[in-house]
């Protein structure tokens, strides 16, 4: 039906590579153990208020999800989630929803339980360490909530959530839940979620040591975060392709 959906017009070129890029995410978040059951979600906005995006279906498995399976959510039509033809998970409008709407320069949001950025966000007054290279990248640039109110089903749980992120804010720690992760395409959000994953794990082990830490002076993060975020290659970009070429040769079925 999509492909009928492209060769009528109906629906744009844009689209479709869009949901390309974020099955390929689901894919590469199942290769690399960020999922978790049929729970967690990743969105990428269509329209430019953000009151339209793209999410998966209810009860799809990272692992099997297609580009042709992603559902567009329009926070203007009920029956785009909750009708008979396309079911959603109610936190994924709640967060996803109040995220995209209130932050709509965010085209693309991760949101993730993994154990390693978990285990620091259950940690009390955690604060995000410059602790290695990294972590650098996001100096300045991660907020937190620090008010667990229980399992995000309520709009007004989705505005808490949507108001405690900054404009200049890119991550949210989330206090005994999980991450979210704002970026400005998928393949930046997907290389976001991958260098924090990996600074998380490094923070973890650093301490469970005990030793003490050699932080980053603040001068010092602060120019490597800059070097980081204006590096002239397209790092992301050229991180994601190489990826999506990897799920190319093994399950080219995420772009059908
Ligand atoms: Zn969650």
């Amino acid at each position: 039906m999509l492909a009928q959906d492209i060769s009528n017009g109906t629906m744009t070129d844009h689209e479709w590579q869009l949901r390309v890029d974020l099955a390929a995410s689901f894919r590469l978040a199942y290769q690399h153990d960020y999922h978790e059951a049929v729970a967690n979600h990743f969105s990428v906005a269509l329209s430019e208020n953000g009151r339209k995006f793209l999410v998966q279906p209810v009860g799809y498995h990272f692992s099997r999800i297609k580009a042709s399976d992603l559902v567009m959510l329009d926070l203007d039509d009920p029956s785009t989630w909750d009708g008979t033809e396309h079911k959603v998970d109610p936190s994924a409008r709640i967060l996803h929803g109040h995220l995209h709407q209130a932050l709509p320069h965010a085209r693309c949001i991760m949101h993730v339980h993994t154990p390693t950025i978990l285990a620091l966000a259950c940690l009390k007054d955690y604060e995000f360490l410059m602790l290695d290279q990294n972590a650098c990248k996001f100096y300045g640039r991660i907020a937190y909530d620090r008010d667990y109110q229980g399992l995000a089903v309520t709009d007004d749980e989705g505005e808490r959530v949507a108001n405690l992120m900054g404009h200049d804010k890119a991550i949210l720690f989330m206090g005994n839940h999980g991450v979210m992760v704002l970026a400005s395409s998928v393949a930046e959000a997907w290389d976001e979620l991958y260098f924090l994953e990996r600074a998380c794990q490094v923070q973890l082990l650093a301490l469970q040591t005990g030793r003490e830490l050699a932080i980053i002076p603040d001068d010092v993060a602060k120019k490597a975060e800059r070097q980081w975020n204006t590096y002239p290659t397209g790092f992301a970009n050229l991180h994601f392709n190489e990826l999506k070429m990897m799920l190319d040769k093994e399950e080219a079925d995420y772009q059908s």
